[in-house]
């Protein structure tokens, strides 16, 4: 049988990390079986559903190279299918019609709560007889659909957790049918497992509670029963439930901020699941390849933002100058060089931990930057000597080709070979010339400034810096 998996979100607003990591996961499993990874989009809730919010998902899931593969399929374009299945529970008498107001729902739930009572529905409507149920739609009364539940115990296997048994006199007589003639989640999710020949179904740990329901409507329809596997909870670095107080919960907001779709996938890979020993960073072939349900970890997985910074700041220092030019465009506010931008990019790809951080980094190259003639002296040394040292580098500086400057291994050899060669020390000469080009006492080193400088524009720095030495500005 072909391994069917499917991500089935609800469009509420933004997708969740750990709807990403549901997503991810299903989509990991599917490709190691050679399987289908579908979408279904869960907007049978007409209230929670947010427009936009479905196209957003599928824009999100396409940037961090979730390609499905069968769908979207839209749960409120297929409501007469549900409707089917329901006449077949009411026809079975496995589902009953009920008419109970809210209120009244209110006021029982309050009194059981009272009576320190599990808060279930009273079975009130259960037993009223067809003319009774048929005189009261007549009169346009309203009515929700709920699901009979039968005494007896439901087990189920979770392929993380084992098989969970419960008592069904703790499952309540949940609404199928809603009174807007929408399906509810639990029904809607079962039909649609089956019709899609889903084999499957991976997903938060929330769920699990309602798989007893589902059991239960699988066997009424004479369904088979898909593979369950329930995935722990994301937590945030206290061991609460990862949530949007303590930080950013939207996946939308990661890439926003500068997060590459491959860091942030191999990042949530690992929440809840170890492929193998130490190694840290995967591709997503690899991912695929070292996938079990059973590596899955039953407690939950700690967001650990520090790692997430670590393992981006990684995959950034791997892409060319050329490739991560082309990502920071958009996080700058000015327009830059394509070449220039390239060199930046070049240098400073190992000091970055997020793409935005490419802005601060950027003046330095860009702009004349005023500063004190102190910082151009280094600790060991003075004015007059800095000034001269200076001086007689800008000389050889200005005898360098052009060729030199295009290249960043000749520019470093060439000023280490003029050093060495005239018996100078490394400090005396690299920190002065180094802050001339930076404007800054922290920076890149003198030979990446002269190589994105290019010659011109760091004889002009140096020329300033030995100016300011000699009238003391
Ligand atoms: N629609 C549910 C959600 O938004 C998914 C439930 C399921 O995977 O069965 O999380």
């Amino acid at each position: 049988m072909k391994i069917k998996t499917r991500f089935s979100p609800s469009p509420t607003g933004y997708l969740h990390i750990g709807s990403l990591r549901t997503a991810l996961y299903n989509y990991l499993f599917a490709k190691k079986h050679n399987g289908v990874f579908l979408l279904r989009i869960e907007d049978t809730d007409k209230a929670r559903t947010v427009d936009g919010a479905a196209d957003a998902l599928l824009d999100v899931l396409q940037q961090v190279g979730l390609n499905v593969d069968e769908g979207p399929y839209v749960q409120s374009e297929r409501i007469d299918i549900y409707k089917t299945y329901v006449d077949k529970l009411l026809e079975q008498k496995n589902a009953y019609h009920c008419f109970c107001t809210k209120e009244r729902l209110i006021k029982l739930r309050e009194n059981q709560t009272l009576a320190k009572m599990p808060t279930k529905y009273d079975r009130k409507c259960c037993d009223l007889t067809n003319d009774e149920v048929n005189k009261k739609i007549s009169e346009n009364e309203g009515f929700v659909v709920r699901m009979k539940v039968p005494e007896g115990e439901t087990s189920f296997k979770d392929d993380i957790r084992g098989v969970i048994t419960i008592s069904n006199s703790e499952i309540d007589d949940q609404v199928i049918l809603k009174s807007d003639g929408f399906p509810t989640y639990h029904l809607a999710v079962v039909i649609d497992d089956h019709l899609m020949e889903v084999t499957h179904v991976i997903r938060g740990e929330e769920w699990i509670s309602s798989v007893p329901k589902h059991v239960i409507l699988y066997s009424w329809f004479g369904f088979d029963v898909p593979n369950f596997a329930h995935l722990p909870l994301i937590l945030n670095e206290d061991k609460t439930k990862l949530s949007k107080r303590q930080g950013d919960v939207a996946v939308e907001d990661f890439l926003k901020d500068g997060y590459l779709p491959d860091a942030l996938i191999n990042f949530i890979a690992l929440l809840g699941f170890n492929p193998k020993g130490d190694q840290e960073i995967y591709s997503m072939e690899e991912l695929v390849k070292y996938f079990e349900l059973t590596k899955i970890n039953k407690g939950g997985a700690v967001f650990n933002r520090e790692k997430l910074d670590w393992m981006n700041g990684k995959y950034i220092s791997e892409l060319s100058g050329a490739d991560l030019s082309q990502l920071v465009e958009s996080f700058l506010d000015e327009n830059i060089d394509t070449k220039l931008l390239e060199k930046i990019c070049e240098v400073e790809k190992g000091r970055l931990t997020r793409l935005d951080q490419i802005t601060s980094k950027i003046t330095t190259y860009t702009t004349r930057i005023d500063y004190l003639h102190s910082i151009l002296v280094w600790k060991k040394s003075n004015r007059e000597d800095s000034a001269m040292q200076l001086d007689n580098a800008l000389t050889y500086i200005e005898g360098l080709s052009e060729k030199v400057f295009t290249d960043l291994d000749l520019i470093e050899d060439a000023i280490k070979g003029y050093i060495n060669s005239n018996d100078l020390n490394n400090g005396n000469v690299l920190w002065p010339l180094r802050v001339s080009l930076s404007s800054a006492e922290k920076s890149s080193s003198p030979f990446e400034l002269l190589w994105i400088l290019g010659k011109n524009e760091s004889i002009e720095r140096i020329n300033i810096a030995i100016s300011k030495l000699k009238n003391g500005s």
